[in-house]
Protein backbone atom coordinates (compact mmCIF):
# COMPACT_ATOMS: atom_id res chain seq x y z
CA UNK A 1 0.00 0.00 0.00
CA UNK A 2 1.60 3.48 -0.63
CA UNK A 3 1.97 5.43 2.27
CA UNK A 4 0.88 9.02 2.31
CA UNK A 5 4.39 10.44 2.98
CA UNK A 6 7.92 8.50 2.84
CA UNK A 7 11.43 8.71 2.57
CA UNK A 8 13.51 6.06 0.78
CA UNK A 9 16.90 6.43 1.11
CA UNK A 10 17.14 9.75 1.57
CA UNK A 11 20.79 12.00 2.07
CA UNK A 12 21.25 15.82 2.82
CA UNK A 13 24.56 16.48 2.24
CA UNK A 14 26.10 19.94 2.63
CA UNK A 15 29.42 21.23 1.49
CA UNK A 16 31.60 23.10 3.56
CA UNK A 17 34.01 23.86 0.98
CA UNK A 18 34.95 27.80 1.00
CA UNK A 19 34.96 29.54 -1.84
CA UNK A 20 38.47 29.41 -2.98
CA UNK A 21 38.32 25.14 -2.39
CA UNK A 22 35.10 25.35 -4.84
CA UNK A 23 36.87 27.67 -7.70
CA UNK A 24 40.19 25.01 -7.63
CA UNK A 25 37.72 21.78 -7.25
CA UNK A 26 39.31 20.96 -4.65
CA UNK A 27 36.26 19.58 -2.66
CA UNK A 28 36.43 20.35 1.47
CA UNK A 29 34.28 18.14 3.49
CA UNK A 30 30.91 17.53 3.84
CA UNK A 31 28.19 17.76 6.41
CA UNK A 32 25.93 14.80 6.33
CA UNK A 33 22.84 16.06 7.81
CA UNK A 34 20.80 13.72 6.64
CA UNK A 35 22.22 10.07 5.64
CA UNK A 36 20.34 7.33 4.47
CA UNK A 37 16.74 7.70 5.66
CA UNK A 38 13.83 5.42 4.90
CA UNK A 39 10.57 6.18 6.73
CA UNK A 40 6.73 5.90 5.82
CA UNK A 41 4.39 7.23 7.38
CA UNK A 42 0.29 6.34 6.97
CA UNK A 43 -2.74 8.59 6.61
CA UNK A 44 -3.23 9.73 10.06
CA UNK A 45 -0.42 8.83 11.82
CA UNK A 46 1.62 10.69 14.65
CA UNK A 47 5.08 9.68 13.94
CA UNK A 48 7.63 11.31 16.65
CA UNK A 49 11.16 11.76 15.47
CA UNK A 50 13.95 12.67 18.17
CA UNK A 51 17.58 12.52 19.35
CA UNK A 52 19.88 15.64 20.39
CA UNK A 53 20.28 18.81 18.62
CA UNK A 54 22.72 18.20 15.03
CA UNK A 55 20.94 14.89 14.58
CA UNK A 56 19.43 15.84 11.64
CA UNK A 57 16.31 15.75 12.98
CA UNK A 58 15.24 19.19 11.70
CA UNK A 59 16.68 18.48 8.30
CA UNK A 60 14.80 15.62 7.79
CA UNK A 61 11.58 17.06 8.83
CA UNK A 62 12.57 20.02 5.86
CA UNK A 63 13.67 17.15 3.77
CA UNK A 64 9.54 15.76 4.28
CA UNK A 65 7.96 19.04 4.02
CA UNK A 66 9.81 19.66 0.54
CA UNK A 67 11.95 22.53 1.77
CA UNK A 68 14.95 21.29 1.08
CA UNK A 69 16.25 18.62 -1.85
CA UNK A 70 17.51 15.68 -1.14
CA UNK A 71 21.23 15.18 -2.26
CA UNK A 72 20.20 11.02 -2.93
CA UNK A 73 17.21 8.88 -2.52
CA UNK A 74 13.38 10.28 -3.15
CA UNK A 75 11.01 12.08 -1.14
CA UNK A 76 6.92 10.95 -2.36
CA UNK A 77 3.75 12.24 -1.80
CA UNK A 78 1.14 9.71 -1.98
CA UNK A 79 3.99 8.07 -4.34
CA UNK A 80 4.69 11.20 -6.34
CA UNK A 81 8.06 12.56 -5.83
CA UNK A 82 7.64 16.09 -3.91
CA UNK A 83 9.73 17.83 -5.88
CA UNK A 84 7.45 17.25 -9.56
CA UNK A 85 3.73 17.52 -7.37
CA UNK A 86 1.44 19.92 -8.84
CA UNK A 87 1.22 23.20 -6.39
CA UNK A 88 -2.22 22.61 -5.32
CA UNK A 89 -1.52 19.19 -3.87
CA UNK A 90 1.61 20.85 -2.81
CA UNK A 91 -0.30 22.55 -0.24
CA UNK A 92 -1.19 19.67 1.36
CA UNK A 93 2.41 19.22 2.85
CA UNK A 94 2.72 21.95 5.51
CA UNK A 95 5.19 22.84 7.93
CA UNK A 96 4.53 24.34 11.83
CA UNK A 97 7.55 26.12 12.54
CA UNK A 98 9.43 26.33 16.06
CA UNK A 99 8.85 29.77 16.75
CA UNK A 100 5.48 31.05 15.88
CA UNK A 101 6.32 35.16 16.91
CA UNK A 102 9.47 35.23 14.34
CA UNK A 103 6.72 33.43 11.50
CA UNK A 104 3.81 35.56 12.50
CA UNK A 105 4.12 39.55 10.48
CA UNK A 106 3.61 41.81 13.97
CA UNK A 107 2.09 44.48 11.80
CA UNK A 108 -0.91 42.29 10.95
CA UNK A 109 -3.92 41.25 13.05
CA UNK A 110 -5.14 37.35 13.32
CA UNK A 111 -7.59 38.07 10.67
CA UNK A 112 -5.23 39.56 7.95
CA UNK A 113 -2.87 36.43 8.61
CA UNK A 114 -5.64 33.96 8.72
CA UNK A 115 -6.89 35.60 5.22
CA UNK A 116 -3.66 34.84 3.10
CA UNK A 117 -3.92 31.26 3.16
CA UNK A 118 -7.77 30.97 3.05
CA UNK A 119 -7.57 33.45 0.16
CA UNK A 120 -5.02 30.80 -1.90
CA UNK A 121 -7.60 28.10 -1.23
CA UNK A 122 -10.11 30.36 -3.49
CA UNK A 123 -12.38 31.67 -0.93
CA UNK A 124 -13.07 35.44 -2.19
CA UNK A 125 -16.33 36.39 -0.25
CA UNK A 126 -15.47 38.45 2.48
CA UNK A 127 -18.53 36.99 3.91
CA UNK A 128 -17.14 33.13 3.26
CA UNK A 129 -13.61 34.31 4.97
CA UNK A 130 -15.18 35.69 8.20
CA UNK A 131 -16.82 32.43 8.70
CA UNK A 132 -13.70 30.48 8.15
CA UNK A 133 -12.06 32.40 10.05
CA UNK A 134 -14.08 31.91 12.96
CA UNK A 135 -13.99 28.59 12.07
CA UNK A 136 -10.53 28.14 12.02
CA UNK A 137 -9.93 29.78 15.68
CA UNK A 138 -12.63 27.93 17.09
CA UNK A 139 -10.86 24.45 15.99
CA UNK A 140 -7.68 25.72 18.10
CA UNK A 141 -9.70 26.70 20.52
CA UNK A 142 -9.61 30.84 20.17
CA UNK A 143 -13.04 32.91 20.55
CA UNK A 144 -13.30 34.74 17.57
CA UNK A 145 -12.39 37.96 18.99
CA UNK A 146 -8.88 37.12 18.54
CA UNK A 147 -9.03 37.84 15.02
CA UNK A 148 -8.51 41.86 15.62
CA UNK A 149 -5.39 41.11 17.55
CA UNK A 150 -1.66 41.32 16.73
CA UNK A 151 1.18 38.75 17.71
CA UNK A 152 2.76 41.21 20.37
CA UNK A 153 -0.84 40.90 22.32
CA UNK A 154 -0.79 37.15 21.99
CA UNK A 155 0.59 34.86 24.87
CA UNK A 156 3.32 31.81 23.75
CA UNK A 157 0.29 29.36 23.49
CA UNK A 158 -1.45 31.70 21.63
CA UNK A 159 0.75 32.55 18.68
CA UNK A 160 1.24 28.46 18.82
CA UNK A 161 -2.10 28.22 18.20
CA UNK A 162 -2.72 30.93 15.55
CA UNK A 163 0.19 29.54 13.69
CA UNK A 164 -1.64 25.61 13.68
CA UNK A 165 -4.65 27.95 12.57
CA UNK A 166 -2.52 29.26 9.71
CA UNK A 167 -1.43 25.93 9.00
CA UNK A 168 -4.48 23.98 8.75
CA UNK A 169 -6.00 26.93 6.10
CA UNK A 170 -4.36 25.18 3.49
CA UNK A 171 -6.54 21.81 4.71
CA UNK A 172 -3.14 19.99 4.71
CA UNK A 173 -2.90 16.18 4.60
CA UNK A 174 0.71 16.12 6.19
CA UNK A 175 2.77 18.32 8.71
CA UNK A 176 5.83 18.49 10.17
CA UNK A 177 5.99 20.40 13.70
CA UNK A 178 9.58 21.67 14.06
CA UNK A 179 9.73 21.10 18.41
CA UNK A 180 6.00 23.21 18.20
CA UNK A 181 6.55 23.19 21.98
CA UNK A 182 10.29 24.14 22.81
CA UNK A 183 9.29 28.23 23.89
CA UNK A 184 6.48 27.18 25.94
CA UNK A 185 5.83 26.36 29.53
CA UNK A 186 4.74 22.83 31.10
CA UNK A 187 0.92 23.69 31.19
CA UNK A 188 0.76 25.47 27.20
CA UNK A 189 2.78 22.30 26.44
CA UNK A 190 0.04 20.15 27.37
CA UNK A 191 -2.29 21.68 26.08
CA UNK A 192 -0.75 22.26 22.73
CA UNK A 193 -0.37 18.21 22.84
CA UNK A 194 -3.42 17.63 23.25
CA UNK A 195 -4.96 20.05 20.23
CA UNK A 196 -2.55 18.61 17.73
CA UNK A 197 -3.29 14.81 18.88
CA UNK A 198 -7.51 15.97 18.89
CA UNK A 199 -6.55 17.81 15.37
CA UNK A 200 -4.89 15.03 13.79
CA UNK A 201 -7.52 12.25 15.19
CA UNK A 202 -10.44 14.35 13.99
CA UNK A 203 -9.06 15.41 10.58
CA UNK A 204 -7.06 12.38 9.77
CA UNK A 205 -3.54 14.85 9.66
CA UNK A 206 -0.56 12.57 9.61
CA UNK A 207 2.14 14.26 11.59
CA UNK A 208 5.72 14.18 11.99
CA UNK A 209 6.35 15.50 15.37
CA UNK A 210 10.32 16.65 15.96
CA UNK A 211 11.36 16.92 19.06
CA UNK A 212 14.18 16.18 22.05
CA UNK A 213 11.39 15.79 24.93
CA UNK A 214 10.72 12.55 24.88
CA UNK A 215 8.00 12.77 26.96
CA UNK A 216 6.15 15.02 24.46
CA UNK A 217 6.89 12.63 22.17
CA UNK A 218 5.42 9.95 24.59
CA UNK A 219 2.06 12.18 24.80
CA UNK A 220 1.57 12.45 21.47
CA UNK A 221 3.15 9.84 19.01
CA UNK A 222 2.03 6.13 17.52
CA UNK A 223 5.31 5.54 16.22
CA UNK A 224 8.58 6.82 17.61
CA UNK A 225 12.17 6.77 15.38
CA UNK A 226 15.65 7.62 17.42
CA UNK A 227 17.89 9.74 14.91
CA UNK A 228 21.78 9.34 15.73
CA UNK A 229 23.83 11.67 13.71
CA UNK A 230 21.83 11.25 10.19
CA UNK A 231 20.67 7.98 10.56
CA UNK A 232 17.50 6.25 12.37
CA UNK A 233 19.04 4.35 15.12
CA UNK A 234 15.50 3.30 16.50
CA UNK A 235 11.80 2.25 15.32
CA UNK A 236 8.84 1.08 17.35
CA UNK A 237 5.54 2.20 18.06
CA UNK A 238 5.70 4.66 21.13
CA UNK A 239 4.65 2.45 24.14
CA UNK A 240 6.75 -0.78 22.92
CA UNK A 241 10.07 1.91 22.42
CA UNK A 242 9.29 3.32 25.76
CA UNK A 243 9.02 -0.43 27.60
CA UNK A 244 11.66 -1.97 25.36
CA UNK A 245 14.27 0.08 23.96
CA UNK A 246 16.76 -1.85 22.16
CA UNK A 247 19.11 0.37 20.87
CA UNK A 248 21.95 1.84 23.77
CA UNK A 249 21.34 4.97 22.58
CA UNK A 250 17.63 4.75 22.70
CA UNK A 251 18.24 3.17 26.91
CA UNK A 252 20.57 6.26 27.79
CA UNK A 253 18.25 8.69 26.29
CA UNK A 254 15.59 7.32 28.41
CA UNK A 255 18.05 6.72 31.21
CA UNK A 256 18.38 10.54 30.91
CA UNK A 257 14.77 10.62 32.44
CA UNK A 258 14.22 7.99 34.34
CA UNK A 259 15.13 10.49 37.77
CA UNK A 260 12.27 8.69 39.49
CA UNK A 261 14.23 6.05 41.18
CA UNK A 262 17.80 7.45 41.85
CA UNK A 263 19.01 4.09 43.12
CA UNK A 264 18.32 2.43 39.88
CA UNK A 265 21.05 1.21 38.43
CA UNK A 266 21.68 3.39 34.99
CA UNK A 267 21.89 1.02 32.36
CA UNK A 268 23.57 3.25 29.49
CA UNK A 269 23.95 6.93 30.63
CA UNK A 270 24.79 9.01 28.02
CA UNK A 271 28.33 10.90 28.17
CA UNK A 272 29.89 13.91 25.85
CA UNK A 273 28.58 15.26 23.12
CA UNK A 274 27.48 13.67 19.54
CA UNK A 275 30.62 13.75 16.97
CA UNK A 276 30.56 16.09 14.44
CA UNK A 277 28.58 15.00 11.20
CA UNK A 278 31.81 16.40 9.18
CA UNK A 279 33.29 13.66 10.59
CA UNK A 280 31.09 10.56 11.60
CA UNK A 281 33.30 7.55 13.53
CA UNK A 282 33.57 4.89 11.18
CA UNK A 283 31.79 1.99 12.26
CA UNK A 284 28.59 2.36 14.62
CA UNK A 285 28.55 5.75 14.77
CA UNK A 286 27.31 5.90 18.32
CA UNK A 287 30.34 3.66 19.32
CA UNK A 288 32.42 6.08 21.40
CA UNK A 289 29.75 6.75 23.60
CA UNK A 290 28.18 3.34 23.79
CA UNK A 291 28.51 1.33 26.80
CA UNK A 292 28.28 -2.01 25.21
CA UNK A 293 31.06 -2.25 22.70
CA UNK A 294 33.35 -4.62 25.01
CA UNK A 295 30.35 -6.61 24.95
CA UNK A 296 29.93 -6.94 21.12
CA UNK A 297 33.42 -6.36 19.85
CA UNK A 298 35.39 -4.91 17.67
CA UNK A 299 32.93 -5.02 14.90
CA UNK A 300 30.89 -2.05 16.75
CA UNK A 301 34.55 0.40 15.19
CA UNK A 302 34.81 -1.32 12.05
CA UNK A 303 31.45 -1.98 10.45
CA UNK A 304 28.05 -0.03 10.29
CA UNK A 305 25.27 -1.63 11.35
CA UNK A 306 22.08 -1.54 9.18
CA UNK A 307 18.33 -0.55 10.67
CA UNK A 308 16.42 -3.99 10.40
CA UNK A 309 13.42 -5.47 12.22
CA UNK A 310 14.14 -7.70 15.32
CA UNK A 311 10.24 -7.90 15.57
CA UNK A 312 7.32 -6.69 12.40
CA UNK A 313 7.31 -3.05 13.94
CA UNK A 314 10.43 -2.81 15.93
CA UNK A 315 13.53 -1.96 14.24
CA UNK A 316 16.96 -1.26 15.60
CA UNK A 317 20.45 -0.63 14.11
CA UNK A 318 22.95 -2.79 16.46
CA UNK A 319 25.04 -5.40 16.31
CA UNK A 320 23.96 -6.43 20.19
CA UNK A 321 21.44 -8.44 17.95
CA UNK A 322 22.14 -11.35 16.02
CA UNK A 323 19.02 -10.26 13.28
CA UNK A 324 21.30 -7.48 12.69
CA UNK A 325 23.41 -7.33 9.95
CA UNK A 326 26.32 -4.80 8.16
CA UNK A 327 24.79 -1.85 6.10
CA UNK A 328 24.93 -2.28 2.91
CA UNK A 329 25.70 1.29 2.18
CA UNK A 330 29.41 1.61 2.94
CA UNK A 331 29.94 5.01 3.43
CA UNK A 332 29.88 5.31 7.04
FE1 LIG B 1 26.89 0.13 20.57
FE2 LIG B 1 28.04 -1.60 18.91
FE3 LIG B 1 25.40 -1.41 19.02
FE4 LIG B 1 26.81 0.53 17.94
S1 LIG B 1 26.64 -1.55 17.18
S2 LIG B 1 25.16 0.77 19.35
S3 LIG B 1 28.63 0.54 19.23
S4 LIG B 1 26.75 -2.10 20.65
Amino acid sequence: MTALIEAESVKRYYSNASWLQRLLFLGGSEIQAVDGVTLRIEKGEIVGLVGESGCGKTTLGWLLAGLEQPTEGAVRFKGRSLGNIDAETRKKVQLLFQYPRESLNPRHNVRTILSYPIRKMGHTATADITARIHSLLEAVGLSARYADRYSFQLSGGELQRVALARTLALEPEFIVCDEPTSAVDMNVKVQILKLLSDISREKGISLLFISHDLSAVRFIADRICVMYLGKIVEQAPAQQLFDHPCHPYTMALLDAIADIDPNAIRKASLHGQPPSPMAPPAGCRFHPRCAYTEQVGTICWERGPALQPLSTDHLVRCFLYPEVSQDPDRKQ
